[in-house]
């Protein structure tokens, strides 16, 4: 058991620093294209998912963030 807890660990510092190396994901609506095509393909609109940014943050930096922000704030 303690192997398990000591790999979760280490998986759960990894994606830590991934999330701050790399805090930004393809959106889900538009896949990162930040546009979503009309029916016709000739007109679109920026995605409203991702505002038009193609971007969305990953799990792990909202709460790096959180953590970040939210003790700064407390103080
Ligand atoms: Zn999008």
């Amino acid at each position: 058991m303690e192997v398990f807890a000591l790999v979760g660990a280490v998986w759960l510092a990894g994606y830590a620093v991934a999330c701050c190396v790399w805090p930004y994901a393809a959106c889900k609506g538009c896949s990162g294209a930040w546009k979503r095509r009309s029916p016709s393909g000739k007109a679109w609109r920026p995605c409203r998912r991702c505002g038009g940014s193609g971007r969305r943050i990953r799990a792990g930096r909202w709460v790096v963030q959180w953590f970040r922000f939210g003790s700064r704030a407390g103080r």
